[in-house]
């Protein structure tokens, strides 16, 4: 009785339960999600037995995966339907990335450091979730001008200020979630109608800063 994927199943169906809904996130597609993405697949190795912890974890190259509250909260503010589109700025370790196509149709998702995205493309492939991903080395500050517009925008690195580009390539109605700040930070949530975009600040962050190619 030592079967190691059963005691990852466990670790994660403790982490929804206790880190997320027991914090308030309620959407039935954010839950199952998070129930069915093996976090451990997507931090290094050294790091594997924190998967399930309740904090941010170190993915190399100076960056971090989000803590999984984090993650849950910020993917149900976008309000995802199985037939949206959705931009990923930060891909990271790409589990994030993971979260959005259990939910969504298709994630365009932006990285600007090439080795994490190579790594997060391979894993994420492995896992099957190759054909609801395009990945794009560069500057998300730019979007992807080629695929807009989309349903949501998810940001998982801080610019200072909400990059120009990135209002105008959401969908009317569609939702921008994204850390917005220097040291002090402000999760933002944009939302659009029509031609005008309202802007509520949700909650102080700490996200590690947008890096400007
Ligand atoms: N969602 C990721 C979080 C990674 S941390 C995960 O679940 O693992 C933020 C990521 O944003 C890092 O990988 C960092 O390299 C990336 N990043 C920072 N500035 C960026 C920019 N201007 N464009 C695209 N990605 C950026």
């Amino acid at each position: 009785m030592n079967d190691p994927e059963a005691r990852w199943d466990r670790l994660r169906a403790d982490m929804v339960a206790q880190q997320i809904e027991r914090r308030g996130i309620q959407s039935t597609s954010v839950l199952n999600a998070m129930r069915k993405v093996p976090r451990h697949r997507f931090v290094p190795l050294d790091q594997r037995d924190h998967a399930y912890d309740d904090g941010p974890l170190p993915i190399g190259l100076g960056q971090t995966i989000s803590q999984p509250y984090i993650v849950a909260y910020m993917t149900e503010q976008l309000r995802l339907e199985s037939n949206h589109r959705v931009l990923e700025i930060g891909t990271g370790s790409g589990y994030q990335t993971a979260v959005l196509a259990e939910i969504a149709a298709s994630v365009f998702t932006v990285e600007v450091v090439p080795e994490l995205l190579t790594r997060s493309r391979q894993i994420l492939g492995q896992l099957g979730y190759g054909d609801r991903v395009q990945f794009r080395a560069g500057d998300g500050a730019e979007g992807w001008p080629e695929q807009q517009p989309f349903d949501g925008i998810i940001a998982a690195a801080a610019p200072a200020e909400i990059p120009r580009a990135l209002p105008y390539q959401l969908k009317d109605g569609g939702r921008m979630i994204i850390p917005v700040g220097s040291f002090w930070q402000e999760l933002v949530l944009v939302r659009r109608d029509g031609d005008q975009w309202h802007r509520e600040n949700l909650m102080p962050v700490r996200f590690v800063p947008f890096i400007r190619p």
